[in-house]
């Protein structure tokens, strides 16, 4: 197999099973400027689907890091009306949402840090009603890898920038089975464990999950009544299955925002923004993270934690066994949608509340009583290893096995 024809086959995978585009459908990809020709290929690919119409937003890594070095506070706290009414005006169209990640992990590494956290915090406020449709599975999603130069060299310092970029699609390519001989064939089985671990954990309806690792991690996880465990593909409000993330090795649920505690190291380094955390611990008290310390990223940590209320609590917890194909290339991505699907993680933040029994038709309110945590941000952190035991226990006592030495034991 080529290059082109892996390239070919991954643009394939993402239009046609991930997002399922179909006559008549809108598209929107957001993806850099470095990846215009296999952006052009999506766009080919989705128009030979069917598509009626596809918006790119092209990012520059390159130009965001000057223009925040030399634009003020207030101007990159500010967004642009029209920016969040184009935004709201695809989502009304019922338009498929693509997003390309794969940027330089140490980006934005000289920026100070309140000037990254006040744009975030704009951002995401500005954005609130639309990232929550998009939360609620309103409207088809899915983000997709493509290398970069400046990623790829931090993956891979020692290859020059050609061999690096080479070199990390064909492991984007192996990490989603696109260089299969027929990927397609090669999901519908994935799917189908994936969907049979979430199946297992919303029969047994657990109280609540004892995470523990070698490390020191000893985290008990309590779960609301009524939780779904979800994985691989779900389905949009207009009934379209779609897959969220390519890869994805994960099956994740919510946690109940109050009933977290104990003390949970994380395994991964965490690119958050442009800046890496890394060797930290965050210790939790009736599901508030009450003390933390970080070697690396000390005051990155230390500002998500503050960026709102429920930014010092959960929203998710996801179980991803040792043994899958990201994590058995034994490479540190820097890149959360790769490191998120090659370890348990959990996410500080917002919960999907898709992933509560009719979640997606309650308000904030009501998603807060079942124990659905709120916030402006939600960021995944790895915190599993081939040492992570997990018990499931049940209302009336049951301990069941969920994991051994870091994979499932079901
Ligand atoms: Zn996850
Ligand atoms: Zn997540």
């Amino acid at each position: 197999m080529t290059f082109n024809d892996n390239l070919k086959k991954y643009a394939k995978l993402i239009i046609e099973k991930c997002l399922n585009i179909k006559e008549g459908d809108f598209l929107v990809i957001r993806g850099q400027a470095e990846n215009r020709e296999f952006i052009n290929l999506l766009t080919e690919t989705a128009f030979m689907s069917g598509a009626r119409d596809v918006k790119v937003n092209y990012r520059d890594e390159v130009f965001s890091k000057i223009r925040y070095k030399y634009a003020s506070l207030d101007t990159v706290s500010e967004v642009p009306e029209h920016f969040i009414m184009e935004q709201n005006f695809y989502m009304d169209k019922s338009a498929k949402f693509l997003s390309l990640t794969g940027e330089d992990p140490n980006l934005l590494k000289d920026i100070p840090a309140d000037k990254i956290k006040a744009s975030t915090i704009a951002f995401s406020k500005a954005l609130k009603d639309f990232n929550n449709r998009m939360m609620n599975s309103e409207n088809s999603w899915c983000v997709a890898g493509a290398a970069v130069p400046s990623w790829a060299k931090t993956v891979f310092p020692d290859l020059d920038e050609k061999e690096a970029t080479l070199k990390l699609w064909e492991l984007i390519f192996y990490t989603s089975r696109a260089d299969l001989e027929d990927p397609v064939a090669a999901w519908e089985k994935h799917t189908y464990t994936l969907k049979r671990h979430s199946k297992f954990l919303n029969q047994h309806q657990f109280d609540y999950f004892i995470i523990k690792s070698d490390n020191g991690t000893n985290l008990k996880v309590g779960m609301p009544k009524n939780y779904i465990f979800e994985g691989a593909s779900e389905y949009d409000s207009h009934g379209n299955e779609f897959i969220a993330n390519i890869p994805t090795e994960e099956v994740f649920s919510l946690p109940h925002k109050d009933r977290i505690d104990g003390i949970v190291y994380n395994t991964k380094p965490l690119n958050y923004n442009g800046a890496l955390i890394d060797d930290f611990y965050l210790r939790f008290k009736d599901g508030q993270v009450v003390d933390f310390d970080a070697t690396i990223g000390y005051e990155v940590l230390k500002n998500l934690l503050e960026t709102d209320e429920g930014s010092k609590s959960l929203g998710e917890i996801a179980f991803v066994p040792y043994d899958s194909p990201i994590s058995n290339t034994g490479i540190l991505f820097y890149n959360t949608l790769y490191d998120e699907n090659a370890s348990c993680h959990i996410a500080l933040g917002k919960a999907y509340p898709t992933c509560l029994k009719g979640g997606e038709d309650m308000d904030v309110e009501s998603l807060k009583k079942e124990g659905a945590n709120d916030s402006l941000i939600h960021v995944d952190f790895m915190i599993g290893d081939k040492t992570t035991n997990v018990i499931g226990v049940k209302d009336n006592g049951e301990k069941i096995d969920i994991f051994k030495d870091g994979n499932f034991a079901f």
